[in-house]
């Protein structure tokens, strides 16, 4: 009997959906992915492009409940919320807070460390070696503080990175002089991690998987998903706003957006978004080999081939407020401190949505109680990185291969305890002091 091959349905043109999409195809299925907007035009468009399969360090860290109080008056700071949204995030927020908790953290970053570090085996596989080479720099990070002395926050990423086995090698104040010429005295110490890297363009690269996939014979679509549907005797119908497409499977990874078509089936996950913005400067006069972090102010500055980009900044505001551009304005003031000749005109400031889960670990595998949907999302901080890497994973298990990944601790199942404790007291008399 002729075997009947399945076909895939994804939702979500971004990396992770274009990855996933990609990977399939390679096994054989016939995929069509389905997004309004064209390849890479969603969080995947505008980030500041950092590569790291030597990153392992959550973004929630102890000492984070002490931060709350800031967090709502300062809508300039490198982490703000919305008062306004603040209810709506609240459960979100809890979770976040229990996952800075020292026992959770490092399992955390165990479950980023084996999610991370084949990020590039994965690139190239997707991509190819010219293609790879063209995209992509592996040449390593380097993270700056503006003190001499190790802050406390910089003491345990060191301990998270010596657990991990991860390379990192001390800069002093006239090493990162040397490394980039016109950097501020303020600046007084850093560090190169090796292992890590960059895309020259994350817009090109994103744009680069849509290429491969419709050579190959792929379809995308320029659909929105409206609902999907279980088909009676198995698989699923998706309701777009034009039309209505059927498959055995369906791969749900659109993104921040993802909740919208989960919650109606009452697939409930907490993601939230944590709104991000960049600014990019086309001719910014100073030349940067290796991108850097500046962990103290907590945004990135990333060499790109069509400029200068600055980038950073969470903002919890949920999908619909519109973007505080004053936000970007700030990165451009974090920039000058940094390269105080750096011409910043002509600028554009962009804004976009971090698909973020509490614990900084995307959503892998079967929706419970759903077979045949399948959930690849919530890659907050790290989508360029842990995109390519989740997406192998899912393909394989999507066509009955053995992941390569212990998916436990991205298993959806993972939020079905509510969070408890003195977070959740702490947090909630903020909230009624928000309202
Ligand atoms: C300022 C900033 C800096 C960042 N820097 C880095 C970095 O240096 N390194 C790193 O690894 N990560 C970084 N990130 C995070 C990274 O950009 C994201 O994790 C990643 O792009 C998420 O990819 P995605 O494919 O899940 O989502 P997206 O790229 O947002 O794609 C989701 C897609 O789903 C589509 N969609 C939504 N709803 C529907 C629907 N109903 N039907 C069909 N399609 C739909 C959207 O149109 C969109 O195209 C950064 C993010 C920001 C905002």
């Amino acid at each position: 009997m002729k075997e009947r091959v399945a076909s895939t349905l994804v939702l979500g043109a971004g990396v992770v959906g274009l990855s996933t999409a990609l990977y399939l195809q390679r096994a054989g299925r016939p995929v069509t992915v389905i997004d309004p907007l064209p390849p890479g035009g969603g969080a995947s468009f505008g980030n500041a492009g950092l590569i790291s399969a030597d990153t392992s360090i959550p973004i929630a860290l102890p000492g984070m409940l002490r931060k709350v109080p800031g967090w709502l008056t300062d809508r300039l700071g490198p982490l703000s919320v919305d008062p306004l949204y603040f209810p709506k995030a609240l459960p979100w927020l809890l979770r976040w807070i229990e996952a800075s908790r020292m026992p959770r953290v490092l399992k955390i970053s165990d479950a980023m460390r084996a999610l991370h570090r084949t990020t590039f085996d994965c690139w190239k596989e997707l991509l190819g070696q010219a293609r790879f080479y063209d995209l992509i720099r592996p040449n390593g990070q380097v993270h700056v503080w503006e003190s001499e002395a190790e802050t406390p926050g910089a003491a345990l990423e060191r301990s998270l990175r010596e657990r991990q086995g991860i390379r990192a090698e001390p800069l002093t104040a006239d090493d990162l002089r040397q490394m980039f010429p016109g950097i501020s005295r303020r600046i007084g110490r850093g560090m190169l991690i090796p292992g890590n890297g960059f895309t020259v363009n994350p817009h090109r690269l994103v744009g680069a998987l849509g290429e491969l996939l419709v050579n190959a014979g792929g379809e995308i679509v320029a659909e929105r998903a409206m609902k999907i549907i279980r088909t009676e005797g198995g698989g699923y119908t998706v309701m777009t706003n034009i039309g209505w497409r059927s498959a055995s499977e369906v791969v749900v990874s659109t993104g921040a957006w993802s909740r919208q078509l989960l919650d109606p089936l009452g697939v409930r996950l907490p993601l939230e978004t944590e709104r991000g913005y960049h600014a990019t400067l086309p001719a910014p006069g100073i030349e940067l080999k290796l991108p850097i972090s500046n962990k103290t102010r907590s945004f990135g500055v990333t060499p790109m081939e069509h400029g200068l980009r600055i980038a950073g900044t969470v903002e919890i505001a949920g999908l619909h407020a519109p973007p505080d551009e004053r936000r970007a304005k700030v990165l451009l003031e974090h920039v000058r401190g940094m390269f105080p000749d750096v011409d910043v005109r002509d600028h554009r400031f962009w804004m976009g949505f971090r698909p973020s889960t509490p614990d900084s670990l995307p959503i892998l595998g079967q929706a419970p109680g759903w077979p045949g949907l399948y959930l690849v999302f919530g890659h907050g901080h790290f989508g360029m990185t842990g995109g390519p890497p989740s997406a192998r994973a899912v393909a394989r298990l999507i066509t009955g291969d053995t992941p390569g990944l212990d998916l436990a601790p991205y298993a959806p199942t993972r939020f079905a305890r509510a969070p408890k404790g003195r977070a959740v007291d702490a947090t909630r008399d903020l909230a009624r002091a928000a309202r």
